[in-house]
């Protein structure tokens, strides 16, 4: 596996990468959810790159660009045990030479103001926006994401078909701890009593996407329910909404999605619903 840092380092080895190339970005702290992208994409490409890199332009000013964890040693041992072929590193100075504070970026539209982009405001064009360079930079067939991130997901592949980037989304379902929380990075900010109220999200979505026989209203009320036995659990916002996460059909693939603030922690979750 080779590492490295520098733009121009990166550059003149992608030249060398051979057949179909998967791009897997991330942010670092990786866990079973990281790996489940690198085992996928190890799975379907001839070469694997991935991307570690804390993207400032997508962290508001009041969240946590300056305490994100940062662990390159262990996660570069998982992306050795995943059979990387390539991680690049770069500094803020290596994606954004002339600065992050860009003249020109990428617009999510109407979607990049809804749901996690009410909650943070410029959220959306910082990832589309670096999401954007880094297929320039590494120039791949494929590209892996987490549906953990739903809405990223539908914004990223909103950007691939609306400007024709020509690269092929692969979502990789959510992996979960064993009592249903959805794995993040910022779980280990979860003090053990928030890491138990926690599970509430994931309680909410099941019960929402069992109760789907009853209804949309069945939905929602099942999940409201679960969440209003976890005073802790304050709740951003909890929808329902159709697959590409437009307005919800009465039948058919739906997504339910919930954000909360856990103490200071905040997490996202989501499940398909059928209605
Ligand atoms: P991040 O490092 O948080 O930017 O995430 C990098 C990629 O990993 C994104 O495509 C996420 O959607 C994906 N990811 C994060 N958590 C999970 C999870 N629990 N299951 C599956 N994919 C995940």
């Amino acid at each position: 596996m080779k590492v490295v840092n520098s733009r121009a380092d990166f550059v003149s080895l992608r030249c060398g990468l051979l057949g179909r190339v998967g791009l897997v970005p991330t942010m670092g702290a990786l866990h079973a959810g990281h790996a489940a992208l690198l085992r996928t994409a190890r799975q379907t490409c001839d070469s694997v790159v991935t991307t570690i890199f804390v993207n400032p332009t997508q962290f508001g000013p009041n969240e946590d660009l300056g305490r994100y964890p940062r662990t390159l040693e262990a996660d570069l041992a998982a992306c050795e045990d995943a059979g990387v072929d390539m991680v690049w590193a770069p500094g803020v100075d290596d994606v954004y030479p002339s600065g992050p504070d860009l003249q020109v970026h990428i617009d999510p539209g109407p979607l990049g103001s809804q749901l996690e982009g009410a909650s943070r405001p410029g959220h959306f064009a910082g990832v589309l926006t670096v999401v954007a360079k880094l297929f320039q930079i590494v120039r791949p067939q494929l590209a892996f994401f987490g549906q953990k991130d739903y809405q990223q997901f539908c914004l990223i592949q909103r950007m691939v078909d609306d400007l024709d980037f020509g690269v092929l989304l692969v979502p990789v379902p959510t992996v979960r701890e064993p009592d249903g929380l959805a794995l993040s990075s910022r779980n280990r900010y979860l003090a053990p009593d928030e890491r138990i109220a926690a599970r509430a999200l994931s309680q909410a979505l099941f019960a929402g996407r069992d109760a789907a026989g009853g209804g949309d209203g069945a939905v929602l009320a099942a999940a409201r329910a679960v969440l209003a036995g976890h005073p802790a659990v304050s709740v951003d916002y909890l929808e329902l909404r159709g697959d590409a996460l437009g307005p919800a059909p009465t039948q058919g693939a739906a997504r339910l999605l919930v954000a909360a603030r856990v103490g200071a922690t905040r997490l996202i979750d989501n499940v398909e619903v059928i209605l």
